[in-house]
């Protein structure tokens, strides 16, 4: 199989975490999750997490220039992989274009970019059900959530556009069970192999 990469795109809550590790693990993916790397180097206390961290905290977007370098750095330490799936990045225009440029520079580019498509008031039932099991301070609260709807709706909602127009852009209904979810993706990605 040639090398094969994915974004998996979709508001918070919408299950991208989730299935990105089904389709990791069916196609042979390296997995990135910007919001994983940041959790972890804020545990780690690291100079990258500590920086992200009031961000992360009140819901906002790391600045771009932070979180690109930190997506390049993953994907150069990885790179003999069979594609990676990107979960949470890109999320802004900047970091669309960024992705691009970079891809291209290490001769590879985005295959498909796959939106699962959730509705906010279901999101806001799984986010707030979430946040019982992991504690995670953005998903406790109300105003948090909403404001990375907000984040979501200004700044990543705009590359659906952006991959429309490099005929790379499918969407996935985001409802229903774990497992049927899970299908509609493996049938998508199956069909553009
Ligand atoms: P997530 O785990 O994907 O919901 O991300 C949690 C948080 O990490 C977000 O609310 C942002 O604060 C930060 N984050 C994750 N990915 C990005 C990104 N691509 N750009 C900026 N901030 C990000």
């Amino acid at each position: 199989m040639p090398v094969f990469n994915i974004v998996i795109f979709g508001k918070p809550g919408s299950g991208k975490g989730t299935q990105a590790d089904f389709l990791k693990d069916k196609y042979d993916l390296y997995h990135i999750s910007t919001g994983d790397l940041f959790r972890k180097n804020i545990l780690n206390k690291t100079d990258l997490g500590i920086e992200a961290k009031s961000f992360l905290d009140n819901g906002d977007l790391v600045p771009d220039i932070v979180t690109i370098k930190m997506l390049e750095n993953e994907v150069l330490a990885n790179k003999d992989v069979n594609g990676f799936i990107f979960d949470g990045f890109p999320r802004t225009y900047n970091q669309a274009e960024s992705l691009d440029i970079f891809l291209e520079s290490i001769n590879q580019k985005i295959n498909a970019t796959i939106a699962l498509e959730v509705n906010e008031d279901e999101l806001i039932t799984r986010l707030l059900d979430r946040a019982k099991i992991t504690k995670r301070s953005d998903d406790q609260d109300i105003k948090k959530i909403k404001n990375r709807f907000n984040e979501y709706n200004n700044k990543t909602s705009i590359l659906i556009d952006f991959y429309q127009k490099q005929s790379k852009f499918y969407s996935v209904n985001g409802h229903g069970s774990v497992d049927d979810i899970t299908s509609r993706l493996f049938n998508l990605v199956d069909s553009l192999i």
